[in-house]
């Protein structure tokens, strides 16, 4: 029986490879350190339908999804200061160490503290996430976000922190008359298309493999779409004089779009890995550039974002010069939300509001 209002929460979980329920389950204890965020949205990222797919439990007990999180203060740890209950923010999604070499140099998304292979710890990924009514989070990950609107603001923490990440780390390729080539129009491809146009002079050209992600890649300023297939790798070269694109941005990650960005990756160019589709890029050693990969091309597997890359992304929101495109659903209706983004049905990012 519910106890009261204050005591349970309904919480999205993941129970056991492959399935979910809404539970309702205590409202979190906050730690002296951390805050107790009412969710105002959560967003529903594809990692999420990947987190689905292990054949394994992530965690022995049941584990609230959703890294996507916007709200309010409710509860405030004793040793917190400088917020106040009602301040409204985003919340930071590598919940790092802050001490090691890569998190003092402002690199929290690749913190030491998680080993070669791991990441940080990340909301919904370990610790319980925000597709519930409320979320426990360390009060270092809170960003405020003034007045923005909840469903808004909570793709920031994501789509718009890793796309923003990655595309910042191939700003020196980015010079006026430069190609950037974004593959997968979908939460954060779409979002990316938007960071490219309002914070570099690179020309895009979008890929995916349906018609209307391409049409919202031109609304958000993508200069031509192109659909994925044999014929893809060759038309980029013929858009940029056979020289390729100075930079690619995979948001698939699968065999076919490692392939493409190989093939139509310029010299000196950037090769991106967001997307996280277990393909691999064939990357030869040979004597002369060849048709392979281009002298200089650099390839990165790009992760998240920092703390000030989410900062900037709100501060372009806020400014109006990035518009996630957002379906709404009510938290009940995750499944569904979930299903349709499996289905490439979701047109930008679906959230949840619980
Ligand atoms: P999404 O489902 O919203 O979008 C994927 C898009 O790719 C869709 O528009 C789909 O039509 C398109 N697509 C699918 N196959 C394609 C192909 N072969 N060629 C071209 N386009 C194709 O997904 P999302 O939430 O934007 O996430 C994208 C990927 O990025 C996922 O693999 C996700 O797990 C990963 N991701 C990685 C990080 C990171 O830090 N590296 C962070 C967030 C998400
Ligand atoms: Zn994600």
């Amino acid at each position: 029986m519910k106890q009261s209002m204050s005591d349970t929460m309904r919480a999205l979980q993941l129970t056991g490879p492959g399935t979910l329920e809404l539970r309702e389950v205590p409202v979190p204890p906050i730690g002296p350190d951390d805050l107790l965020l009412r969710v105002g949205a959560a967003g529903i990222c594809h990692s999420d339908l990947h987190v689905l797919e292990i054949p394994f439990r992530l965690r022995e007990d049941p584990l609230t999804l959703g890294h996507e999180i916007a709200g309010t203060v409710e509860r405030i740890g004793e040793r917190v200061t400088g917020r106040a209950v009602g301040d409204r923010g985003v919340v930071y999604l590598c919940w790092s160490c802050g001490v090691c070499r890569e998190c003092v140099r402002g690199n929290e998304n690749v913190c030491l503290a998680a080993g070669r292979a791991a990441m940080p710890p990340c909301p919904g990924l370990g610790p319980d996430g925000g597709m519930a009514e409320y979320i426990r989070i360390p009060a270092t990950a809170f960003v405020p976000i003034g007045d923005l609107d909840f469903a808004q603001a909570a793709p920031l923490a994501d789509a718009a922190l890793t796309s923003y990440h990655a595309i910042d780390g191939a700003r020196d390729q980015l010079r006026p008359g430069a190609t950037a080539v974004v593959i997968g129009v979908g939460g954060l491809g779409h979002v990316a298309v938007q960071i490219l146009a309002a914070t570099t002079a690179a020309r895009v050209i979008a890929v995916d493999v349906h018609e209307d992600k391409l049409a919202l890649a031109s609304a958000h300023g993508a200069a031509e779409g192109l659909l994925a297939d044999a014929g893809t790798a060759a038309a980029i070269l013929d858009r940029t004089g056979g020289r390729g694109a100075e930079a690619v941005f995979d948001f698939v990650g699968v065999d076919q779009t490692a392939r493409l960005a190989v093939e139509c990756v310029a010299p000196n160019g950037a090769y991106r890995m967001v997307g996280l589709g277990a393909g691999a890029p064939e990357i030869t050693a040979a004597p002369a550039g060849g048709p392979g990969w281009p002298w200089g091309a650099t390839v990165r597997k790009s992760y998240g974002g920092t703390k000030s890359d989410l900062i900037e992304s709100v501060a372009l929101a806020r400014s109006g010069r990035l518009r996630v495109e957002v379906e709404v659903f009510a938290l009940d209706d995750g499944r569904e939300a979930l299903d349709r983004l499996a289905n490439g049905r979701i047109r930008g990012r679906a959230v949840l509001i619980p």
